[in-house]
C-alpha cells in the first residue's frame, strides 16, 4: 500500500525532542525519508537521519541542509520546528536575550528555508511548515519576547508563502496550544511553584489538558502532505480551544 510522503525527502528541525520527533516520526511512519537537524543527534531514534546543526548559525545549517539533500536525494519538506522558550517581561528581558532568542526562533526559520529552497524549487510536492504559538494571538503573561518572535514566525509564513507559491512552495504555520513536551518542563522550572503552574496550564485549555506532541505532529503531517496542496499562507491553531473558545467552567 502507498502512505501519503512515499519517495519524499522531509527534513525536520529540533526533531530530535517534543513537536520535532513527534512530527519527524510521523512522516516517517507515513511513508517520508527524514532528515533531523538538532544541536545534538545522538542517540535519534534509528528510523530517522540525524544531522548535527545550529539554526542559529549560517555556515552551520548550509552545511547540514546540503549534506542531507545531497545524501538522502533532495528535500521536499522542510518543518521549521527548532525554537526556545523565553521568560519574562520587556523590563526582564535584556538585549543579549532578545537577540538570541530571535536567532533562534525567527532568523533560523528563514535560514533552513533559504538553505533548502534550491531543492524545494525541484520538488513537485514541496511544502514548509513552520511553528508557531498561540502566543503570537494571545497576550500571555512573561512572554514577550517569546509572543514577539512567534509574532515573527507568523509574518514569516504569510511572506514566504507569497514569494514562494509561484515556485511551486507551500509555507504553512501550526499554532499550537501548550504541548506536554521537554520544552514546557523547562519553562515551568522558571516558575516559583511549576507544580501548580502546571495544573494551572491544564485548566486553563478549553479540553482540560495539555495537547500532545502527537496532536500537533498531526497537523504538520496534513500541511506537509499533499492532501493540503491547495492551502498556503495559513496557521491551524492546535490549541484545545484556547484562542477563540469562551467555555464557562
Ligand atoms: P523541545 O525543547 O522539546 O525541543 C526543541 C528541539 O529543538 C530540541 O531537540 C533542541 O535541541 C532543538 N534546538 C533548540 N535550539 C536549537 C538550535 N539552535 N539549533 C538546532 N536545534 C535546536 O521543544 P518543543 O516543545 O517540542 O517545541 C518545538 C517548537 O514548538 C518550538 O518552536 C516551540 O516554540 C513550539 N511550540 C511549543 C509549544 C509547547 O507548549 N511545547 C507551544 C507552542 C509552540
Amino acid at each position: 500500500m502507498s502512505a501519503e510522503f512515499d519517495g519524499l525527502v522531509a527534513l525536520v528541525t529540533g526533531g530530535a525532542s517534543g513537536i520535532g520527533l513527534a512530527s519527524a516520526l510521523a512522516l516517517e511512519e507515513r511513508g517520508a525519508t527524514v532528515a533531523v537537524l538538532d544541536l545534538n543527534t545522538e542517540g535519534l531514534d534509528a528510523r530517522l537521519h540525524g544531522f548535527t546543526a545550529d539554526v542559529s548559525d549560517r555556515a552551520s545549517v548550509d552545511a547540514a541542509v546540503s549534506a542531507a539533500a545531497e545524501k538522502l536525494g533532495g528535500i521536499d519538506i522542510v518543518v521549521n520546528n527548532a525554537g526556545i522558550s523565553a521568560v519574562g517581561t520587556v523590563e526582564e528581558n535584556d538585549d543579549a536575550e532578545w537577540a538570541r532568542v530571535l536567532n533562534i526562533n525567527v532568523i533560523g526559520m528563514a535560514r533552513v528555508s533559504a538553505a533548502a529552497m534550491p531543492w524545494l524549487r525541484q520538488s513537485e510536492h514541496a511544502a514548509i511548515v513552520n511553528l508557531c504559538s498561540i502566543a503570537a494571538l494571545n497576550g500571555l503573561p512573561q512572554r514577550a519576547l517569546y509572543g514577539a518572535s512567534k509574532g515573527a514566525v507568523l509574518a514569516l509564513t504569510y511572506a514566504m508563502a507569497t514569494d514562494h507559491v509561484a515556485d511551486g512552495v507551500r509555507v504553512n504555520a501550526v499554532s499550537p496550544g501548550t504541548v506536554s513536551t521537554p520544552f514546557v518542563e523547562r519553562m515551568l522550572q522558571g516558575f516559583d511553584d511549576p507544580v501548580k503552574e502546571r495544573a494551572a496550564l491544564d485548566a486553563r485549555q478549553a479540553t482540560g489538558r495539555m495537547v500532545t506532541p502527537e496532536e500537533v505532529a498531526g497537523a504538520v503531517a496534513y500541511l506537509a502532505s499533499p492532501l493540503s496542496g491547495s492551502t498556503t499562507g495559513t496557521a491551524l491553531e492546535v490549541d484545545g480551544g484556547v484562542a477563540h473558545l469562551r467555555v464557562r467552567k
